[in-house]
């Protein structure tokens, strides 16, 4: 297949900010795509060339694209320097160096997706000693045969800048209208992405062997499963009057969820958003990999605790494990507990349609407990009283609050449902919910804050659109040493204009493809003619907004943009509030 068809499809994307239309031409560039290549297309337009758990990174740096351009084009240093400061974009930089350049061979080679991905792979796989000039080679080899547009994409794709506006939900559509003709059918292949993590490999299969083919996939152990997420209520009545009956309550402990696949001893971490953790983790790795059994995952939560006395710490205590080197002595200084909550696979056997009450009665029967492994506390109870007794216990003993959990409820991976509800204390009182949102934009500081952002202007993510929309704009909260942090993990997110995923009627200083997610807490939400969340739901052009946002403190390093709080929850929250009010 020629790189050309993928793209111009790509060029066709960043022309149009619509949904719809973007749907439209992704799922044109499907339907042009033969079954052989769809799995690798698919990856291209994620940006990447494998799932990000296959821990494998194509990114080149600026300097060396900088460097293969100066070789391969007629551009000088100086001149490449300068439009790169002019544009900000190297895959602009490329198209232009590439249009300007004479024309010093006859016959080119063609540039095909196979050709194009599997240079990229080899470039990945360059290391050590000599890599350097091994990459440059490979990359002035594709650019001899590029036209400016293919030249512009690749180049894009390498340095991680292609933002093509499109998320997982909206290829899933495109691939459901592609090959079951009905973006109905969705949900059909949804199910084959959540247990496993790979939009390339659902691609293949429904291209090879349509929706029935899907039927044959399984779970495969050291393949992550997207994880199952609790709804968020307030009270204990209202968990009562949703649930009915029996149900587990856990302890919400505040740590760094883990997803444990042990196959034959060979143990495997994944974190909430499915990267390979393994090496954050040699202590778990070794306790895992004594138990008997043939084959198993398991979700954790591991917990940070204290030295002398094993009471848990904060959450941002384990920020000491996510490190390259000297990961051993962070093991010694910061020893972990770690609490097991649920079983999703047992000796050839999945769990996921089991009930929770068989899930918990075989954890209970295969973990020997002792000082770092346990299964995290929990009570049956059938009242309202009996959870806020044990909410408060559950703080008091320095846990978050609680998960409340249906003990009839099977395992729904990637789901976020009733079926686990969190409950936390300050969920009592007005809006004091903490919320996860995602920077969009940034406004200049002044003061002290020179050279710093002054305000940050966050979405939340409106899950059926696919965009995220404007909510609030926060300036409070931040220590020197955050706004330090915050602002370089920024600068690699700097874009020219708005995100075509963003919807904001704010003018900023400075926009930002939307990556890094904050915690943020405020006093409650209101109608706003300004922000975009929720626009037109509650009356004509007005959005919803947080008032009085402050940053937590918290840099949610564990969540994706797109696990961020969406603008359906901050409805239902919107509604509880105005339900207070009338009551
Ligand atoms: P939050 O923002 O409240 O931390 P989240 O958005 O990361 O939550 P949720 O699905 O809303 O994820 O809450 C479940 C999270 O709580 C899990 O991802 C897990 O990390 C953590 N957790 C702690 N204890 C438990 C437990 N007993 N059962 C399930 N999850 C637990």
């Amino acid at each position: 297949m020629d790189y050309s068809v993928v793209a111009q499809a790509y060029e066709d994307m960043e022309k149009t900010r619509k949904r719809l239309e973007l749907l439209e031409i992704l799922a044109n560039l499907f339907k042009n795509t033969p079954s052989e290549v769809i799995e690798r297309v698919i990856y291209l337009t994620q940006g990447k060339i494998k799932p990000d758990f296959y821990g494998i990174e194509v990114g080149m740096s600026d300097k060396l694209v900088m460097k293969v351009l100066e070789k391969s084009t007629s551009m000088s240093k100086v001149r490449i320097q300068e439009e790169y400061k002019k544009t900000g974009d190297l895959g602009e930089v490329t198209k232009i160096a590439l249009s300007n350049k004479i024309q010093t061979t006859l016959v080119k080679d063609r540039l095909t997706v196979e050709r194009v991905y599997s240079t990229f792979e080899d470039i990945a796989n360059t290391t050590g000693h000599g890599s350097v000039d091994i990459k440059i080679a490979h990359l002035s080899g594709l650019l001899s045969d590029c036209t400016p547009l293919e030249g512009k994409y690749i180049i894009r794709t390498l340095t991680g800048i292609l933002r093509l506006g499109i998320a997982d939900y909206t290829v899933l559509d495109a691939l459901a209208v592609t090959y079951t003709g009905d973006k109905k059918n969705r949900g059909y292949l949804e199910r084959t992405y959540n247990i496993s993590s790979d939009l390339g490999k659902v691609a293949k299969i429904v291209a090879e062997k349509g929706l029935k083919g899907l039927e044959e996939i399984n779970i495969v152990v050291g393949t992550p499963i997207r994880p199952m997420l609790a709804e968020r209520l307030s009270s204990s009545q209202e968990i009562i009057d949703k649930v009915g009956g029996k149900m587990s309550l856990e302890y919400k402990l505040d740590g760094e969820r883990l997803q444990i696949h042990v196959k034959k001893k060979q143990v495997s971490i994944f974190s909430r958003k499915l990267e390979n953790i393994t090496n954050h983790y040699p202590d778990v790795s070794s306790i895992m990999s004594e138990i008997n059994i043939e084959n198993i995952i398991v979700e954790a939560e591991a917990v940070a605790i204290n030295k002398e006395n094993g009471s848990y710490l904060p959450f941002q205590e384990l920020m000491h494990r996510r490190r390259k080197h000297k990961i051993e002595e962070a093991v010694k200084n910061y020893p972990i507990s770690i609490n097991l909550f649920d079983i999703i696979f047992f000796d050839n056997e999945d769990l996921t349609d089991s009930s929770y009450e068989r899930r918990r009665k075989i954890l209970n029967s295969i973990v020997k407990k002792n000082k770092k492994l346990d299964i995290v506390k929990n009570k049956i109870i059938q009242s309202a009283e009996e959870i806020d007794n044990f909410l408060e216990q559950s703080i008091e003993e320095g846990c978050e609050g609680l998960v409340i959990k249906d003990l009839q409820g099977t395992y729904r991976a990637g789901a976020r449902e009733y079926l686990w509800i969190k409950l936390k204390r300050e969920y009592k009182s007005e809006m004091s919910d903490t919320l996860d949102l995602v920077v969009i934009g940034a406004i200049y500081g002044k003061g002290k804050r020179v050279n710093r952002y002054g305000a940050l202007l966050l979405a939340a993510y409106d899950k059926e659109e696919d965009m995220f929309r404007s909510f609030c704009k926060v300036g409070t909260g931040f220590s020197d040493e955050q706004l330090k942090i915050i602002y370089e993990k920024l600068q690699k997110c700097i874009i020219k204009d708005k995100h075509a995923m963003v919807d904001s009627k704010m003018e900023v200083d400075v926009w930002f493809k939307p990556n890094i997610v904050l915690e943020i807490t405020g006093s409650e939400i209101t109608i706003s003619p300004i922000h975009t969340a929720n626009m037109n739901e509650i009356r004509k052009d007005f959005g919803l907004a947080l008032r009085f946002p402050i940053f937590t403190g918290r840099i949610r390093e564990d969540k994706m943009a797109q696990d961020i709080t969406t603008t359906m929850e901050i409805m239902n929250e919107y509604r509880k509030q105005l339900k207070k009010v009338i009551n």
